[in-house]
């Protein structure tokens, strides 16, 4: 079935890559891999994705996860990335991806009287000339002091000098990566998780494919490709040297944590986005939680599973503090997550000949934006940098790249006019909530929770409660997920493994005080008979599951700093 991602079909992926030859194949499943599968599949080329571990299971699922022009470039004078960004987010939210990029509205409270007001408000005017009049998002607008304490009574009051309100968007980053992959896969493409491309084929110095790992498995088998596209985002290095060839840019690792808090933690009906010493802190609703970061340090420990420390929970709980009215502390803390930012840098000058071997006279990278396309030998792209927000024009750009060469011409993008699963169909299934709701035996918030998710797609979740009733019920107390979603993780969205469900399909690893370990027995029993686990196997992905998630939270189990003296100035906030 076109877009179906079929865990327990995963045998015929295997076999459809080894029996080759592709077009094009992408070594990398985040969101820019992802993106250039679907990139070229839908220019009629054959295309396999492979992917060490999870869709989205590197930064993809570890954002901010907002779709934005981005404020803080408008600041350092990025006009072009900022126009680009914009255009992509009113795009995605018109019409690529409708249920699944919703517009937010920020709150920017103002501290400094006279100087801050014309200076904000002329950058969002600014912000929003960029994005043109056929406008998805509402123009920014001014508040008083008692206008912004009326959205956000948790602000502080003292110094607050009133506040601008702008539009940027918000996703589900793991789902929108997972929703592309799919969209990709219903254009034909062949989508891998846990495999890795090991090394790169070649004949003399023209790659020809690449050497692949099944990790369930262990089995090794050759995938030939006429070009091969590296998205491996702060792996990219890794790929490079594992064949002996040097890329014509550095990935930089830097570290972002974010914690989720209970709903009640904030007391607000926005978005907000507030000055710290070094950067900006988003407070971002996040259905009834809010997500609060992030930070900004460098990274060279293990690049699978960055981790927070205690240091980055008081950082952001102290920034946090400085504009809040009840001040925020460890226990309102949920989740925590830590991502990697792929930061590109041009190599040091004597690292980076003008030219590498076997690539012509021309220099290699192209520089673009803030992502870097290099050719570092025939038949073979790479890409990195760049944000969630442009991912498309990343995608574009590395498969024109990748096809330069093709003996027939290929087609350009056709990605902006590609509606993403679960787009099309989205208003009718929208309306009839109710009507659905009442014959599933829903009740309606359920039925919007589903639509929400999965879009119109979401009458393929409804099929499954059909044929069992009992996966109409909830996952697990207190959330919104349903059973019938882990069973549609597996059948459609290639979930191998319980952390596959929890970190990502549902989000219970961020957003549960117990990341989601209640859950995972539920989970593990629900997957077991769709892909045949005895007991032990069960039992062996809930320990591995229980193992992952103590890692990944351990920055909230330390002890509790001694709160500060007094609260720091707002001067700088
Ligand atoms: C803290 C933080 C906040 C951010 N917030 C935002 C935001 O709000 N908005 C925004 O637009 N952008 C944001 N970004 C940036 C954005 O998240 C990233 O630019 C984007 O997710 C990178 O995607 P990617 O596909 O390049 O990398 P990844 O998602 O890391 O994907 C690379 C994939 O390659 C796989 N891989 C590696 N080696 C191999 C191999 N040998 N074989 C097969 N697969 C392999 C990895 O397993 C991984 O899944 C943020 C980033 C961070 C860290």
């Amino acid at each position: 079935m076109p877009g179906v991602l079929d865990a327990r079909d995963r045998e015929t992926a295997v076999r459809r890559l080894a029996a080759g030859p592709l077009d094009v194949l992408v070594i990398g499943g985040g969101i820019t891999g992802a993106g250039a599968a679907l990139d070229a599949a839908s220019r009629g080329l054959r295309v396999g994705l492979v992917e060490s571990r999870d869709l989205a299971a590197g930064t993809s699922s570890r954002s901010s996860k907002l779709i934005h022009g981005g404020l803080r470039y408008l600041e350092q004078g990025d006009f072009k990335l900022v126009k680009e960004a914009l255009r992509e987010r009113d795009l995605l939210v018109s019409r690529l991806a409708p249920h699944l990029v919703r517009p937010l509205p920020f709150l920017y409270p103002l501290y400094k009287k006279v100087v801050e007001r014309p200076y904000v408000g002329a950058g969002l005017v600014l912000y929003d000339a960029m994005e043109g009049t056929r406008r998805p998002v509402p123009y920014h607008r001014h508040l008083t002091t008692r206008g912004a304490l009326r959205r956000a009574p948790a602000l502080r009051p003292d110094r607050l000098a009133g506040a601008m309100v702008y539009y940027d968007a918000q996703v589900d980053d793991a789902r929108y990566t997972l929703t592309v992959a799919r969209t990709a896969a219903a254009h034909g493409a062949i989508v891998l998780t846990r495999a890795s491309a090991t090394s790169l084929l070649r004949d003399g110095e023209r790659v020809t494919g690449a050497r692949v790992r099944d990790e369930e498995t262990g089995r090794e088998f050759d995938v030939p490709a006429s070009a091969v596209i590296i998205c491996a985002g702060v792996w990219s290095d890794l790929v490079h040297l594992a064949s002996g060839v040097r890329a014509g840019y550095q990935v930089r690792m830097s570290k972002g944590v974010h914690l989720v808090l209970a709903g009640p933690a904030i007391d607000a009906t926005t978005g907000m986005i507030v000055r710290t010493r070094k950067s900006v802190l988003f407070f971002i609703p996040w259905g009834e939680r809010w997500i609060v970061g992030t930070t900004d340090t460098d990274w060279s420990g293990d690049r699978a599973e960055p981790t927070a420390t205690a240091e980055d929970v008081d950082y952001i709980l102290r920034e946090a503090n400085r504009v809040l009215a009840k001040p925020l502390s460890r226990s309102d803390v949920l989740g925590i997550y830590a991502g990697l930012r792929p930061l590109v840098a041009e190599p040091p000058p004597e690292k980076h000949p003008d030219k590498h071997p076997g690539n012509g006279e021309k220099p290699t990278t192209k520089l673009s934006r803030e992502h870097v396309v290099d050719t570092p030998l025939p038949g073979l792209a790479s890409i990195a940098g760049g944000k969630f927000t442009t991912y498309r024009l990343m995608a574009r750009d590395v498969v024109d790249a990748a096809v330069e060469g093709f003996p027939e011409p290929v087609p350009p993008s056709v990605t902006d006019q590609l509606p993403l699963i679960g787009a099309d169909g989205l208003p009718a299934v929208r309306a009839s909530a109710r009507r659905l709701a009442a014959d599933y035996g829903l009740p309606v918030a359920a039925m919007e929770h589903l639509t929400d998710r999965y879009g119109a797609a979401a009458v393929e979740v409804l099929d499954l409660i059909r044929a069992d009733s009992a996966l109409g019920q909830p996952l697990a107390d207190g959330h919104p997920y349903l059973r019938a979603e882990v069973a549609y993780a597996v059948t459609h969205e290639g979930a191998l493994h319980v952390e596959d469900v929890l970190a990502r399909r549902v989000r219970l690893l961020i957003e549960s005080p117990d990341a989601g370990t209640s859950a995972a027995g539920e989970v593990a029993a629900i997957m077991a008979p769709l892909l045949g686990w005895n007991r032990r196997r069960r039992a062996a992905e809930i320990r591995d599951y229980k193992s992952f998630a103590a890692a990944s939270t351990a920055a909230l189990h330390t002890p509790e700093p001694l709160p500060e003296p007094a609260h720091e100035a707002l001067a700088s906030a």
